[in-house]
């Protein structure tokens, strides 16, 4: 399957080239998703690396690596014009996956979440996604 996405402007363009039993959406209810995608979690697919590029049209990406407190070094790719998130990846994956901003896909309804990351930070008003795995803190 072939996946396009972008960015809010449209400067930053990509494909995922991948079997959708390859990808893995999930939502992320930690503190440091919630600051960076300004909502009440974090929603990321998790891609294998050679599955991502870049268009040939595409600007290239604004990065911002930090640890997010935890220990871990988080790697982010943004664009630098409008702002919005395209992907990030923790240090220990940096040489094997992605996780890209699910809502960046053109048509993100192809790939719903398959399960729920840091449960015990979800918001108390937010009910929990069904027949989906919960887990109630790691990160991978
Ligand atoms: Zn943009
Ligand atoms: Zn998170």
């Amino acid at each position: 399957m072939l996946y396009k996405g972008g960015c809010y402007c449209g400067r930053v363009k990509y494909t995922i080239n991948a079997s959708p039993d390859d990808l893995r959406t999930s939502l992320c209810h930690c503190l440091n998703c919630k600051k960076f995608f300004g909502t009440p979690f974090g929603l990321t697919t998790k891609v294998p690396l050679p599955a991502f590029a870049y268009t040939q049209d595409s600007i290239k990406p604004t990065i911002h690596e930090a640890d997010n407190g935890s220990g871990v070094q988080l790697h982010r790719e943004f664009c630098g014009t409008c702002g919005s998130g395209i992907l990030e990846v923790g240090q220990g994956a940096m040489d094997k996956f992605r996780y890209f901003m699910t809502g960046t896909l053109d048509d993100m309804s192809v790939l719903p979440p398959k399960g729920e990351f840091w449960c015990r930070r979800r918001e108390k008003w937010m009910p929990e996604i069904k027949d989906i795995f919960h887990k109630q803190e790691v990160q991978e």
